[in-house]
């Protein structure tokens, strides 16, 4: 059968589940055809790119990425900036824009897929409903150039919410979309704030003698938990994937009574700046993922010593027993608090995880954080993530292979193209 695209002569690392490294791929119909020898479906009217020794890999999933906020602000970052200057997305034109732009910057970086955490009617601005129907507009019309999950918000962004409003909110149908390119089937909740800010809850003590608190409304501590623990418990029962921004343990913690024995879902914690290891074995152990950000982590381990003192900073953000525990972990941005580049942010993985030098098998399973394993978070393992034969063809090519190299040089890698569904969205000619 010929294809539409070949890609060949080069390095084509499938992240199959046998880790297969092959040298070509063939596309046809938005989807992978076959890899490995793929000459044979080279017909008149294909596409024949020769990679000339260069690397495929699989589209970079960001499971953390806040685009529209992001397009808004570009090239702006708020931990670069010197001054905090917020991006005023008040309209149908603007809420457009800054998604179009940013699924321009994260197609120069190979990204094609990412999760949109949290947008909702509690929101104005770059987390607003309007954003969201932008979202369904722009996919209804093909024009998107990611794939986007998103995590519905009915609260504040950062701020309390309330049960009632997460109730009634979980009962209100998300825009209809093509699921492949706009998935709405989860709900973000801000259980607590973070611990520079000294507002993550915790059992270890701020300066002041505070241990923080939950952004979940309620008349006491007790409350609070009691109603955090019945938004899980509504959004599990209803069949909707739970992102929880947890970073106090005892956040996760309350989390974790609702789900340790109810399985499925595929429910999340962000960021777990203070998890414990045995959280995570029991997080593991229930299947609760958890999505990280090594840039963060290395950026504000600092701040935490200050509010917490330098043992707690010392344990903050375990990435190796994160690792080690075996639950399901992705890697992510978090931008545009920091940069979108996964490279800089797989390079911060690796040096926060002792690595120096070549180790193509700690490279392979960082990236299989921002691939396989952010495909399992969105619940589409069985059609992106790896190259196989019958998944969509969104792939980028790299001049050089990450495998190869050591972490801390990846960042200097360029992306020179990049397909989502076997189009190309970034890249002149690879030649
Ligand atoms: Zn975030």
């Amino acid at each position: 059968m010929s294809a539409d695209l070949v890609v060949l002569g080069g390095t084509v690392h499938t992240f199959d589940q046998r880790d297969r490294v092959v040298t070509g791929l063939a596309v046809r119909s938005g989807r992978v055809l076959a890899v490995g020898e793929v000459r044979r479906h080279i017909g008149p009217a294909t596409r024949v790119i020769d990679l000339g020794g260069r690397t495929v890999l699989p589209g970079i999933n960001d499971s953390h990425l806040h685009a529209a906020w992001m397009g808004a602000r570009w090239p702006h970052t708020l931990l670069e900036d010197n001054e905090f200057v917020e991006p005023e997305v008040t309209d149908v034109d603007s809420a457009q824009e800054a998604i179009l732009r940013a699924g321009d910057v994260c197609a120069a970086l190979g990204i094609t897929s990412y999760t949109e955490p949290g947008l909702g009617p509690g929101e104005t601005g770059c987390f607003s409903q309007t954003v969201l129907e932008q979202y369904a507009w722009l996919a209804a019309r093909r024009l998107l150039r990611a794939r986007v999950t998103v995590l519905r918000l009915f609260g504040r962004l950062d701020g309390p919410s309330t049960l009632p409003d997460f109730a009634r909110g979980l009962l209100t149908p998300p825009p209809r979309a093509d699921p492949s390119w706009l998935a709405v089937n989860g709900v973000k909740i801000f259980a607590d704030g973070i611990p520079p800010m000294r507002t993550a809850w915790t059992h270890h003590c701020y300066p002041d003698g505070s241990k923080g608190a939950l952004l979940v409304q309620g008349v006491d501590e007790a409350d609070r938990a009691a109603n955090l623990r019945m938004m899980v418990e509504l959004a599990h029962l209803a069949g909707v994937q739970v992102g929880v921004h947890a970073t106090g343990e005892r956040s996760v913690e309350a989390v974790l009574e609702v789900l340790a024995d109810r399985p499925g879902g595929r429910h999340y914690i962000v960021h777990g700046d203070l998890v414990t290891p045995d959280q995570l074995r029991r997080m593991a152990a229930a299947g609760i993922g958890l999505t990280a950000q090594p840039v963060i982590a290395a950026a504000m381990t600092g701040a935490v010593a200050e509010a917490l003192g330098p043992e707690v900073a010392a344990r903050a953000w375990p990435l190796a027993e994160a690792f080690d525990s075996g639950l399901p972990l992705t890697l992510s941005s978090d931008a545009p608090v920091v940069t979108p580049d996964w490279r800089v942010h797989l390079a911060s993985a690796a040096e926060r995880l002792g690595s120096k030098g070549v180790d193509p098998d700690l490279v392979r399973r960082l990236l299989r954080c921002w691939t396989t394993a952010a495909a399992y978070q969105d619940g589409a393992e069985d059609w992106k993530g790896s190259l196989v034969p019958g998944k969509v063809a969104d792939f980028c090519v790299l001049a050089a292979d990450p495998l190869t190299l050591p972490a801390a040089d990846l960042p200097s890698v360029a992306v020179l193209a990049t397909f989502v569904g076997g189009r190309q969205v970034f890249g002149a000619e690879v030649a």
